[in-house]
């Protein structure tokens, strides 16, 4: 199905304010990949949160007079192609707007590496607002939401290239005021795109809170990843998140990390909760004003060590292909979910 026949199915149902109908019409919900929207079942294995690359300049400064395009390519491409021979098929990169969030150069990567990726609309709000433009300050949620829905509408930046997801980011709890907008702003988009909502989240408190508001919104907090879920110590917080419908994402897999990570995915196992978990590496990638684009995180430790250490740990195949498959698949789908 051409992208604009896609879209016209997805904002029908939208605006008719139902679940998509993309599913009923054609037998899957779709996805939104900067090449254009695939359906569903081609995602396969998903990286749900990796970068390739950043620039933590800030939103005064940042843009692509910062770096080679060329330059970046020929450094990210290597990582990408071991990652897709890997088996991987489809990689979310989590850079947003002011961070060095740039649509024509990864559609340029998915081609020459034949990995779908998909990029996101939406603003950062953590580390005390260095990444959000002047206006985000002065606007409203319902004006901040209305830029991300016209990157949905019409493409992101110069291009036509669409997001498949909102990402935010917002501090720890309790939320701040400029938090508390974001996240606003991210459920008010979703209920106009069906965009799923990832949130890099300060700790436990700060998931809780937000889930609480987009319920006061009527979204369903299943439309809701909450990003770097590891960083939050207290299992019960996973817990209870989970229990509110809300996906938990650990996605801050390496060498020094990864016992932590299958810890907390044993316990959302004994709680019968691992249909809600998704598991990413957060790594990368070319780091904008660093020589050469400074030290690049492989994308492939998942593959070499976790996932064989998951086994080991007591993971059956079908949980692995639960956690890398089937969750991002569910958890992607662009549908309104509403209260
Ligand atoms: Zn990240």
């Amino acid at each position: 199905m051409k992208r604009r026949a896609f879209l016209e199915v997805l904002t029908k149902s939208v605006s008719a304010g139902m679940t998509v109908g993309w599913s009923r019409l054609e037998g899957s919900a779709g996805i939104m990949t900067v090449t254009g929207p695939i359906e569903h079942g081609k995602m396969g294995f998903t990286l749900i949160h990796e970068h390739i690359m950043v620039d933590f300049v800030g939103a005064g400064e940042v843009g692509p007079h910062r770096y080679d395009a060329r330059q970046v390519i020929d450094r990210a491409l290597p990582f990408l192609s071991q990652l897709k021979n890997e088996g991987c098929k489809t990689l979310v990169d989590c850079t947003p707007a002011f961070l060095g969030r740039d649509v024509a150069l990864l559609k340029q990567l998915s081609e020459a590496s034949g990995l779908y990726i998909i990029s996101n609309t939406g603003f950062y709000g953590a580390v005390e607002g260095k990444y959000l433009p002047g206006f985000a300050f002065t606007e409203s949620a319902d004006q901040l939401a209305k830029h991300w829905i016209n990157e949905w509408k019409n493409g992101i930046d110069d291009t036509d290239i669409l997001p498949g997801l909102i990402k935010i980011g917002v501090n720890r709890g309790p939320l701040n005021t400029m938090d508390r907008k974001l996240i606003e702003a991210a459920a008010l988009t979703h209920l106009e795109t069906g965009l799923s909502i990832s949130s890099h989240t300060g700790n436990g408190l700060a998931a809780l809170e937000q889930i609480i508001i987009l319920e006061e919104h009527k979204v369903n907090p299943r439309a809701f990843r909450w990003v770097h879920a590891q960083n939050e110590k207290d299992k019960e917080v996973h817990l209870e998140a989970a229990r509110k419908g809300a996906w938990i994402e650990f996605d801050g897999i390496s060498e020094n990390s990864m016992e932590e990570h299958i810890q907390f995915l044993l316990n959302m196992k004994e709680h019968g909760l691992l249909d809600q978990c998704l598991v990413s590496q957060d790594s990368g990638w070319y780091h904008v004003g660093e020589e050469n684009g400074g030290n690049f995180r492989p994308y492939t430790y998942i593959f070499e060590v976790f996932i064989p250490e998951l086994k080991k740990g007591g993971f059956s195949k079908k949980e692995v292909r639960k956690l890398m498959i089937e969750n991002p698949r569910r958890s992607l789908e662009i549908m309104i979910r509403a209260n």
